[in-house]
Formats: structure tokens, sequence, C-alpha cells
């Protein structure tokens, strides 16, 4: 999406580890007339697969899943880190290392939101090495539905997280896959 590449090009900004920070249009301040764009893109690519839920992680996830479900007319589910030390019975649950964070967070989904009648499409802000979009794939598997693909706003496509993916079956769609990104701040994106 040439509009994504070229505001991440204008206000991105690379830090040491690999990170990208969007902050001032996605992750802290949100550009919402911006996020409506991203939303109608998702909807070009995946509106014709009957998705009838929109499944995301807290929270960027919860802004973008929610304006592209204005698109889909679907409710969205977000996976929440789980505060407690216990897990409640009645939910999936999964671990995911988060690398923004260097945590493992537990994650949880209540049983009343996800059932094996769900053809679902997951929205995430960014795939990386990929284990918040597993963590969200197990538990839709845990719940016997549908995965009709994942929609990605960025994709860092010189981390693994996007080919392993792939390579298992799942469609994922990024609307900027950035190739390399130096400490400098150059990025460069995938053909
Ligand atoms: P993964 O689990 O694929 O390694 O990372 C995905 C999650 O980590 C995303 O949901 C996002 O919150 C965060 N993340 C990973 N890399 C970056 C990055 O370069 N910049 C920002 N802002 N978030 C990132």
């Amino acid at each position: 999406m040439k509009l994504l590449e070229e505001r991440i090009l204008k206000d991105g900004q690379v830090f040491p580890g690999n990170v990208l920070k969007v902050d001032s249009f996605l992750n802290h301040q949100v550009d919402v007339d911006f996020l409506n764009e991203i939303g109608k893109e998702f909807y070009r690519l995946f509106g014709d697969c009957g998705v009838n839920k929109i499944f995301t992680i807290e929270s960027s996830g919860i802004g973008i899943a929610c304006i592209a479900a204005q698109y889909f007319h679907v409710p969205v589910v977000f996976a929440k880190k789980n505060k407690s030390k216990n897990i409640a019975a009645d939910v999936y649950t999964t671990k995911i290392h988060s690398f923004t964070h260097g945590k493992v967070y537990d994650v949880i989904v209540s049983k009343d939101f996800l059932s094996k009648d769900d053809r679902i499409l997951i929205i995430d802000d960014f795939l990386a090495q990929g284990c918040a979009l597993k963590g969200l794939i197990n538990i839709i598997k845990d719940a016997g539905a549908d995965i009709v693909g994942a929609g990605i706003v960025i994709e860092k496509a010189f981390q693994k997280g996007g080919d392993e993916i792939r390579a298992e079956g799942i469609r994922v769609e990024s609307l900027a896959r950035v190739k390399s990104m130096s400490d400098d701040g150059d990025i460069e994106f995938c053909d």
C-alpha cells in the first residue's frame, strides 16, 4: 500500500534492536482517517471471504480491527493479556512472547466469543517473529473455527514470522513489507 509506505518513510523512526516506531499515526497517536484507508484495504483484500468475526490482541490491534470491522460489519474480539495469577476455566488461553516488551504473557479469550462456526480474519499492527500471530492462530484452532487469513499493517519481512506462518498455509496479507532498516533510519520495502 503506497500510502502506508510513504507514511512510514515520512514518520517512522528506527530504534536499536530492529524496532520501527510509528507512534505518530498508529501506536500512540492514531490517525483515524489514515486507519480508515487501512480498513478499506483490508476489506478489498478479504471482503469476499465470508468473514464473520475479526480477531486481534490488545492493545494496538484493537483500534485497527475496529475501524476495519466497520467495512466488514462484523464484531471484533480481542485477546486479553491475563493479569491475574489464575486462568479462568471458560477461556481459551495461550502464551505469547512480546517482542517489544521482552516478556511472556498468558493471553485469554472467553469461550463465549469464538466458536467452531466462525470464519475469522486476524488483524494486527506488526508482524515480526510471529509469536503474537501464532498465539492467535492457536486460540482459533482450539476454538475449532476457520482462519480466513491475517491482515497485518506492517510486516518486518527480514524477520521470520511471515514466512513461517505462510508456510503453514495461512494467507497473510501485509500492507507494507519492510525489507530492511538501518540504525541511521534508512527503510527499504519489498517489491
Ligand atoms: P511478533 O510476535 O511477530 O514478534 O511481534 C508482533 C507484536 O510485537 C506486534 O503486535 C507489535 O505490538 C510488536 N512489535 C514487533 N515489532 C515491532 C516494531 O518494530 N515496532 C512496533 N511498534 N511494534 C512491534
